[in-house]
């Protein structure tokens, strides 16, 4: 078997309401997906972490630097196309967005792999260990409105009504208002669930302390990105004061970047990208590095149907740390603000929220081989802003 041709697909659609997170205001959704072709017909699909324009920079990479270099090799050689890739591109870029394009590139040879061998890829990597994961459901983004206090307080008790076991709210607007809208969050749901905080790296050291110790009174389970990604002294510091869980990652790329972030005792809780850090190929060896280490992974999660289908095939194989008759468990990031590309990409849906209402706040993939998914190529012809030229 060979790869003939990589396409890429590059997807928006307006939203109703502009959301935001502590870095940027946006009010158009994006999807990024890759599609691996093959002299056999067998074409697998990914996905490239990364919206808005940064999506149609990975487009260029994907199409007219990555696919030069693996025109004709063995969809199949994963590893052997992985570090001809990253090898290749090392002098001009061992983080960022050439990781985003080979990630969306080597999830596609996974789908491959699976509908090659008649196999989901969860069995590919060595079996399920569980048959569904729990989802936390997030929203509770940044919004220019007054009264954002009663907003959030209203949508973390809507999510826990929707049978979310756990939820997530953004942080950005410094500490006094960030602590006032974690307390909001906190009356919404009452005192059993679990919320966590995620910062996107809002804040310099002094202040992820202040808000960290509200967080720590108000028994939130992590709080994530405090500080920027580069001060891994700042996350040793805050794990070392605060007795809330300290979570990061998704802005970390490859077995490198991740063994500084594991080794040095940088976070309780590990987030990585999958889309974003290398791929499958990848992320299995970030995953043996965490648990090496004994720290949980919660994979971080954004994106269309074929993200979530992605990460719903490694949640089931992700080995329980450290086991026992009833070890904690993954959750699944879920976005629970509209979203058209989670289930408008899939001729079948995912519809994790319609799962997580009847199977008590739980969701599977999809069965089939690959990622167990297949692709509505008319919903795609419909949002697409920019693609591969026939
Ligand atoms: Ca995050």
């Amino acid at each position: 078997m060979k790869i003939i041709r990589i396409k890429s697909h590059v997807l928006k659609c307006p939203m109703e309401v502009e959301l935001g997170y502590s870095q940027a205001y946006f009010n158009e959704r994006s999807a990024h997906l890759v599609e691996v072709e093959t002299d056999t017909g067998l074409t697998g699909w990914g996905e490239c972490f990364g919206g808005g324009n940064i999506a149609l920079g990975n487009q260029a990479i994907v199409e007219k630097i990555i696919q030069p270099m693996i025109l004709g090799d063995d969809p199949l050689d994963r590893e052997v196309i992985w570090h001809k890739v990253y090898n290749g591109l090392r002098d001009h870029g061992q983080k960022g967005m050439p990781m985003q394009a080979l990630s969306g590139v080597d999830i596609a040879l996974w789908d491959i792999a699976g509908k090659h061998a008649g196999l989901p890829i969860y069995k590919l990597l060595g079996g399920a260990f569980r048959k569904r994961v729990p989802v936390y459901g997030y929203g509770m983004m940044l919004q220019r409105r007054d009264g954002l206090p009663d907003l959030f307080k209203a949508e973390a008790a809507n999510i826990k009504a929707m049978g979310f076991p756990a939820t997530k709210m953004k942080l950005g607007f410094g500490v006094k208002k960030d602590i006032e809208l974690a307390e909001a969050v906190r009356d919404g749901i009452g005192p059993d669930m679990d919320f966590m905080a995620d910062a996107n790296h809002a804040y310099a050291i002094h202040d992820a302390m202040k808000v960290g110790k509200a967080l720590e009174r108000l028994d939130a389970f992590w709080f994530e990105e405090p500080v920027a990604p580069e001060d891994r002294e700042g996350y040793r510091e805050l794990r070392a004061k605060l007795h809330v869980h300290i979570a990061g990652g998704e802005a970390e790329f490859t077995r490198w970047g991740f063994r500084d972030l594991i080794e040095g005792r940088c976070v309780d809780i590990l987030q990585p990208e999958t889309c974003g850090l290398g791929g499958i190929t990848e992320y299995r060896k970030v995953l043996a590095m965490a648990h090496a280490h004994f720290i949980p992974v919660y994979n971080h999660v954004w994106g269309s149907g074929v993200a979530i289908a992605t990460n719903l095939q490694l949640l089931l194989a992700m080995p329980d740390l450290p086991g026992g008759l009833y070890p904690a468990q993954p959750y699944l990031e879920h976005d629970t603000t509209l979203n058209p590309f989670q289930d408008g990409v899939l001729k079948t849906p995912l519809d994790i929220e319609g799962q997580v209402k009847a199977n008590n706040g739980t969701a599977a993939p999809l069965p089939g081989p690959g990622l167990g998914i297949e692709i509505d190529r008319d919903f795609l012809a419909a949002h697409t802003v920019s693609a591969t030229q026939d």
